[in-house]
């Protein structure tokens, strides 16, 4: 099936750049999809003239962008803000803007605890930016988030981006989520999913083919139900296996990777499209959660244990070489011993190369935060530490299986410990070091020569 190419581009207007010289500093909490909103905040900072400042001494713009996925969140905030009231108290004419997701969840608190914030805004709010920070220079705070009207023509493609890497990317596909797990408060902070145009997507990635990136996370909180709001004629719509294939086309982009899929959703199509599509990288992040079908109901995550392995397996069948990472949270309220031996059951069964492992703590406003039967945390403490072992001891014995294998690499820089050696990543997205200096956006043969649970060690092979 080909993909649609829907609409022209949303059109954004550029503006004159009226702030020359003034420096900006952008902290970010969170995830990805955080991490890509603030380089796009960026984007249009410098946009306007302005220049990255080297911290808060000498930046005349601070931007904040929150999380509320963590846990702590607020505090973290109001206490960065604390911080920079004192610096605001010395120089008035500094702003501060606070964005991202508690912005939009608590705009009345944020005002309310800080009064000195010049601008607050919502997630889908972060291409009007700089009018936001116009007005506010102009007539004092200002407070605009979104609200449940919104659609995709309010969301201009092809903002400004400042990248923090020069050969590698992220690129939104979607925007919000249409799920309902009880413990995410994500569906009330970003809204309903909206997908970006097809053809918007694929000039992106076109443009930063031609600017040297040569890797893409594709992103979104749901990636398999792609392009479901893009129908026509009540049917046709984009599909996100056509995403992949389609963006395996573009000539320079070596890597694809996508985050994440949600194990209901993943089908046989976006495995067949891993296998055919030389670009996409043989990696899949499936977020397990909970191995007990019990928790996963109250999760509301429409899938059971059973179901979830085999979707694995389905793709680990067709795509070969397959790595695999999935996120996991133990004492969901109610989560008995007994369910979380079916988590580490899925785990032992599953054999992930990575999971990203959490203690559940409540996020307010979601419906697992009002759940009954919150799990006493030395409990849950003892289960996050054997599931820990169990899965550190797997990751060790599969990344022990590549010593002696040579693998390609592509170079992220110097290492952060020892600038004599890079680190490096797999295509299955393992680190690997390697004594050395190559440019960040090189590949290169490497031979794995030592395996630790975190990374791998490996010498060039020439
Ligand atoms: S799929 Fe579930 S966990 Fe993921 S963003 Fe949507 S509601 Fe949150």
């Amino acid at each position: 099936m080909t993909s649609i190419e829907l609409g022209m581009p949303a059109v954004r207007e550029r503006r004159v750049p009226t702030r020359d010289g003034r420096r900006f500093l952008v902290r970010t909490f969170g995830c990805q999809m955080n991490e890509h909103d603030s380089e796009r905040i960026g984007g249009l900072f410098e946009e306007d003239g302005m220049v990255p400042a080297t911290g808060v001494d000498d930046a005349d713009v601070i931007l904040i962008n929150t999380c509320c996925v963590r846990e702590n969140a607020d505090n973290r905030l109001y206490g960065n803000l604390g911080q920079l009231k004192a610096i605001k108290d010395i120089r008035p004419d500094m702003r501060i803007l606070v964005a991202g997701c508690l912005a939009q969840k608590d705009k009345e608190i944020v005002r309310a605890k800080a009064p000195w914030v010049d601008v607050v805004f919502g997630t889908h709010n972060l291409h009007r930016v700089l009018t936001l920070l116009d007005h506010a220079e102009e007539w004092g705070p200002v407070t605009e988030i979104w609200d449940e009207t919104g659609s995709i023509d309010d969301i201009p493609s092809g903002l400004p981006t400042r990248r923090e890497s020069d050969h590698s990317a992220w690129v939104t596909i979607t925007i919000g989520c249409d799920n309902a797990c009880t413990f995410c408060i994500v569906p009330i902070v970003r809204g309903r999913e909206i997908s970006r145009r097809t053809g918007d997507i694929l000039r992106e990635v076109r443009e930063l083919a031609a600017d040297g990136v040569v890797e893409v996370t594709l992103l979104g909180q749901n990636v398999n139900s792609y392009g479901r709001d893009l129908a026509v004629d009540g049917r046709r719509r984009p599909l996100f296996a056509d995403m992949l294939r389609r963006t395996g086309e573009i000539e320079g982009i070596e890597r694809i990777r996508f985050t994440s899929p949600h194990p209901k959703d993943i089908k046989e199509d976006v495995a067949i499209a891993m296998a055919e599509t030389a670009a996409v990288c043989e990696q899949l992040h499936l977020p397990l959660q909970s191995g007990s079908a019990r928790i996963l109901r109250a999760m509301q995550r429409g899938y059971t244990p059973e179901r979830f392995l085999d979707k694995l397996r389905m793709a680990e069948s067709i795509v070969p070489g397959l790595a695999t990472s999935t996120d996991v949270i133990v004492g969901f309220p109610g989560e008995s011993d007994e369910d979380f031996q079916g988590t580490l059951d899925v785990i032992a069964a599953a054999r992930f190369d990575s999971a990203f492992m959490f203690i559940y703590s409540p996020r307010p406003g979601t419906r697992a935060a009002d759940m009954a039967g919150h799990v006493d945390p030395d409990v849950a403490g003892e289960r996050f530490e054997r599931l820990v072992d169990l899965q550190r001891t797997i990751t060790l014995e599969k990344n022990g299986t590549l010593i002696g294998t040579t693998v390609s690499v592509l170079v992220e820089g110097p290492s952060r410990k020892d600038p004599s050696v890079i680190t490096a990543r797999t295509r299955t997205n393992k680190v690997v070091h390697v004594p050395g200096i190559w440019a960040p956006g090189t590949f290169f043969e490497a031979r794995i020569e030592q395996a630790a649970p975190s990374h791998l060690m490996g010498s060039a092979v020439s």
